[in-house]
């Protein structure tokens, strides 16, 4: 090879990478480390230069989003920065959604085995854009920056930041698309593309991005915000190089990921207890009566079940053995996908000490079984929305981490799931009138991200505050929000009774909205998030998972009437029984059972519904004490008669006093009452047993539960021999789908 190698002793970036991971395989230390010497022989330093690279990165991730970025990462910082070894390894990140920061890992180690430093060539300056889930990316909608940080003549680093757009050009406007079916509607695709030399972004890139996407402004400004990130990352390197010398850095990359493969090591003994733990969790998929394409007009369930292995020497391995099929709907997995998704929830976690970086991961053996949604394996499907699978689909791991956790103690961090980051309401519009008449505005609220969390075995679960992808949730101001989705302002948000999950402590609650199109031509609206089937893998230990979502919204209203005159309009659904909607309008009032609905057209004055979702909850209902039932129903948590129902509560307001007062002696009766109706219905497990085990066999399941155990039991031999010996069916029984 004629080329002079940009590796470190004169080798390729190929060679580095292959030399990494066969030495680890080899000596089960991240490059051969057996021994910390930078940590060892000078522990001040070593810890200050990690402080020193954590506040350079976080630094950067906070000036960049100020210099230039959409009103979504603006808002509520959707966008993290991270430091990479040449090999593609993370060292340090920034705070934000950590889901990205093996993400980007993937990517850099995409351009090593394409052999990029050959052809197009990776040089000082050189900027690379990557937006696609088949090289370690999530969805369309992140977007990467990559830059190499060079020394002399050698890559010593590799700085990334990633940002969440509101449209990447997909078959509707949007960032989670449920009609996607297929790669040809997920939007622009950036496949690990050099974009940019000499710390500029060319011309021809920027010209053909704008035209690519519906928010061409939004797009632009990101794209420098994360470019000024990776500067701002690369001079900090330079100093720390200065300050520290080359030598120190190189040595000081590796350690610092060694370390952390230890430092998790050591957690999980601290905290949880070897053995094999499992939970289930499913996610429904209603698109039969309102998909477009023929092939995707079927509901279908997810199965996700999972399995985490504690094993004595602290490392884990988890497998999603046994989970359905893929489908003609966008949430198709790949692997970045669900290595973002489980780091993310990692570091919430066990991998919450200052040093966060690829050592975790390396701690952590993966099965994502090829064929399944977890590991589609099809790149012509559709991967814009994996997070429909993905979000239920690690409930089940936090279930069995908290297991784990409440067994040794450490009750205050058990969380047994949390809320769906969903109802993402989607579409846009055009104006038709105002200063803005002709432009297109774009409905992306970035509200999902503040969501109800589980409860723990001793307190509530956070209220509208937890997003799984970003440990710093934050639900945003409206005001931001109606910034760029002017044509459709809102009329309310407020808190929506009974949507926390019951329990002893119950699981976080959550908003709900109404906003009502307005001044616009051409509107698409959307949204998503489950529908019929519990998400995830629901409460503990006596708990109950949250509820369901479903779909609200008026069309032909006489809401212009209604305004004239001021008279009264829908502010929420508090009571679905007894709907606002239904009593304060007039129009074609719809009401659907699931929430996610490809895209449907609305007019001024139609009006939408949106629901964010609580958190599940811990322990049995009938022990929560009086007081905080008390409190929920002051605080509009619960209503009366669920607290009557589920509690066992009797309370009436008190209108003198402006509260509520629970009525001790008649709680203890109803209390007393319904664990006589829990034992005069319970039956024994056999009797369950029996009743299940006819209905699979008679094949009296619904469709979309037989398409499920159909896939999962040709899927997979060992789910399929489990299941058949647990219901004691032939060896080769199958469930017909007609
Ligand atoms: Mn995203």
């Amino acid at each position: 090879m004629s080329r002079r190698c940009i590796g470190w002793n004169k080798k390729s970036l190929k060679e580095m990478l292959e030399e990494s991971e066969r030495v680890f395989k080899e000596t089960g230390y991240y490059c051969g480390i057996d021994k910390l010497r930078l940590k060892e022989e000078d522990p001040f330093r070593y810890e200050r230069a990690y402080a020193g690279l954590r506040g350079a990165l976080v630094s950067a991730r906070e000036t960049a989003l100020h210099i230039a970025a959409s009103p979504i990462v603006r808002e509520i910082g959707e966008l993290c920065f991270a430091l990479y070894t040449p090999e593609g390894d993370s060292i340090v990140v920034s705070t934000g959604i950590l889901v990205h920061v093996h993400t980007m890992s993937e990517a850099i180690k995409f351009m090593i085995r394409e052999n990029y430093e050959e052809d197009p060539g990776i040089n000082p300056g050189d900027i690379f854009l990557n937006n696609d889930p088949q090289c370690g990316n999530v969805h369309t909608t992140d977007v990467q920056t990559l830059i190499p940080i060079f020394w002399k003549d050698e890559l010593i680093g590799w700085a990334g930041g990633v940002t969440h757009q509101v449209d990447t050009g997909g078959i509707v406007p949007g960032h989670d698309l449920t009609s996607a079916i297929q790669r040809f509607d997920d939007g622009v695709y950036y496949t690990c593309l050099k974009i940019g030399s000499n710390d500029k972004i060319w011309k021809d890139h920027l010209i053909n991005a704008r035209r690519s996407v519906r928010t061409p402004l939004y797009w632009e400004l990101d794209e420098k915000c994360r470019l000024a990130g990776d500067l701002m990352i690369r001079d900090a390197i330079y100093k720390f190089i200065e300050r520290e010398g080359i030598d120190y850095y190189k040595q000081f990359i590796r350690e610092a990921i060694e370390e952390t493969r230890r430092i998790f090591k050591e957690r999980v003994k601290e905290r949880l207890i070897p053995g094999r733990y499992r939970a289930a969790s499913f996610f429904d998929i209603p698109s039969k009566e309102t998909a477009w394409q023929p092939r995707a007009k079927v509901d279908k369930i997810s199965n996700e079940p999972i399995e985490i292995i504690v094993k004595e020497d602290g490392s884990i391995s988890l497998s999603f053995d046994g989970a359905s099929g893929p489908g003609a709907n966008p949430m198709n997995c790949d692997k970045g996908a669900m290595e973002g998704g489980q780091w993310v929830l990692l570091t919430q976690v066990l991998i919450y000490g200052d040093k966060v970086n690829d050592g975790a991961y390396l701690a952590v053996e993966t099965d994502y079984p090829l064929g399944t949604w977890s590991n589609a394996g099809d790149p012509y499907l559709s991967y814009q929305s994996p997070w429909g699978n993905l979000i239920p689909a690690y409930t089940g791991m936090m279930k069995c981490l908290s297991y784990g956790l409440f067994s040794r103690g450490y009750r205050e961090e058990v969380i047994p799931g949390y809320g769906f980051t969903g109802d993402a309401i989607q579409g846009g519009g055009v104006y038709s009138a105002g200063p803005l008449m002709g432009q297109r505005w774009a409905l992306s609220t970035f509200e999902i991200s503040g969501q109800g969390l589980g409860a723990s075995a001793v307190r509530d679960g956070l209220d509208w505050g937890y997003a799984m992808w970003n440990p710093e949730a934050d639900l945003g101001d409206v005001e931001t929000w109606e910034l760029f989705q002017g044509g459709i302002p809102y009329l309310s948000r407020r808190v929506k009774p009974n949507n926390a999950g019951y329990g002893k402590y119950r699981g976080g609650a959550n908003y709900e909205g109404v906003a009502m199109i307005a001044n616009s031509r051409d509107v698409d609206f959307f949204g998503a998030r489950e529908g019929m089937v519990f998400h995830g893998s629901g409460g503990m230990h006596g708990g109950y998972p949250q509820p369901t979502a479903y779909r609200l919204y008026a069309k032909k209203t006489n809401m212009k009437e209604i305004i004239e005159k001021q008279k009264d309009y829908p502010l929420g659904d508090p009571d679905p029984a007894n709907g606002e909607f239904e009593r304060l309008l007039k129009g074609e009032i719809t009401r659907k059972e699931y929430c996610t609905i490809y895209p449907i057209t609305l007019e001024n004055y139609d009006l939408i519904h949106y629901a964010l979702s609580g958190g599940p909850g811990y322990g049995d209902p009938l022990e929560r004490r009086l007081d905080l039932v008390k409190q929920d129903l002051n605080d509009g948590i619960y209503t009366k008669d669920i607290v009557y129902k589920v509690y066992g509560v009797v309370a009436n307001y008190d209108e003198q006093r402006g509260e509520w007062v629970v009525d001790e002696e008649a709680t203890r009766k109803r209390r007393e009452e319904i664990r006589r109706e829990r034992k005069e219905k319970s039956v024994p497990f056999n009797e369950y047993w029996e009743r299940e085990r006819k209905k699979i066999i008679e094949g009296k399941l619904c469709d979309a539960v037989k398409i499920m155990y159909s896939e999962s039991l040709r899927l997979s031999k060992r789910w399929a021999k489990e299941f058949r010996e647990f219901w004691r069916l032939p060896e080769d029984f199958m469930v017909e789908v007609k």
